[in-house]
């Protein structure tokens, strides 16, 4: 695709073939030239494509007049080549192997700015390879930076009460984050940083294939499920998920539930919605076919 390519053409194009992938389609043929592509996908995606204007990233609950925005679909401009381009791990059942050839693939990344913004290193992800439920934060901190896996701070030991809660133990489930690098002083990761490294987090996703994936705040939502709204309207319910852009190993698989619940560092900052919190993760564990007495420390 030539970097010329007009970019509400990328995003609609993008918009098409994400329309597609939740159809079940995955494979495409390519025309003679890339252009005719383009202008055939810029037709055929013709009024419908999404152009709706990006909302302002907000954390957990925003004030009210923004929580009143009704959700709307989030212009995502993707990196086509990465839709398109068959997955190294694709084939491989194992999911232990299939993350580590994910793992492999992003390398020592540089693909996006967090790359020279401080990170000591890439925090990949942790935790059972073929978990039933997932959690995905937003990014690491300092704590996650220093020691190469996320949550670990105080964050994440709230997370893992939370785990403990619902009757699991951490190793049992899989947690990951959107971006894969510390923001510089825990700033909220940039929309593009985001749209760089989620596709290495649906591929994980799609390997791990888990019944329930929980979003933890409202960044690692927004990204998960594309659209733009605020915590109150994102909680509460569960959202039909699939990855973006990549198709499960196992044709059986055909994508998750995905509920919202408040990240782990806001409850610290506001633990009165710790009880919000519980009442998402009771739904989950309802879902999963849990029961434990608990609530969360
Ligand atoms: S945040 Fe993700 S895309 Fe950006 S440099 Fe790190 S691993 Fe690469």
């Amino acid at each position: 695709m030539p970097r010329s390519l007009d970019p509400e053409l990328r995003r609609a194009l993008a918009a098409r073939i994400r329309y597609y992938n939740e159809l079940g389609i995955y494979d495409f043929y390519r025309r003679e030239t890339l252009g005719e592509v383009a202008t055939v996908a810029a037709e055929a995606a013709g009024a419908d494509a999404v152009t709706a204007p990006i909302q302002p990233e907000s954390r957990e609950e925003m004030n009210p007049r923004k929580a009143a925005a009704v959700a709307a679909p989030v212009a995502v401009e993707e990196n086509i080549f990465e839709v398109l381009a068959p997955k190294p791990e694709q084939g491989v059942s194992d999911p232990a192997k299939a993350l580590k050839i994910i793992r492999k693939d992003l390398g020592d990344c540089t693909r996006c700015p967090l790359h020279k913004q401080g990170r000591k290193q890439i925090v990949f992800g942790v935790g059972n390879a073929a978990a039933e439920l997932m959690f995905v934060g937003e990014g690491p901190g300092a704590d996650e930076d220093e020691q190469g896996e996320p949550f670990v701070g105080r964050a994440g030991q709230l997370l893992n009460n939370m785990i403990k809660a619902m009757g699991l133990k951490r190793g049992q489930v899989y947690i990951a984050n959107v971006v894969k690098c510390r923001p510089p002083g825990n700033r909220t990761p940039e929309r593009e940083e985001c749209e760089t490294c989620s596709p290495f987090l649906m591929r994980q996703i799609a390997v791990i294939k888990p019944k329930v994936v929980v979003a933890l705040g409202a960044v690692a939502a927004k990204n998960l499920l594309a659209m733009n709204a605020s915590m109150a309207q994102l909680r509460g319910r569960f959202y039909d998920f699939r990855p973006t852009g990549v198709r499960s190993s196992d044709p059986t698989w055909d994508g998750c539930k995905l509920a919202v619940t408040y990240h782990p560092a806001f409850l610290l900052r506001d633990p009165r919605q710790k009880a919000e919190a519980w009442k998402d993760l009771q739904m989950v564990m309802k879902e999963l076919g849990l029961r434990a007495p608990k609530s969360i420390t």
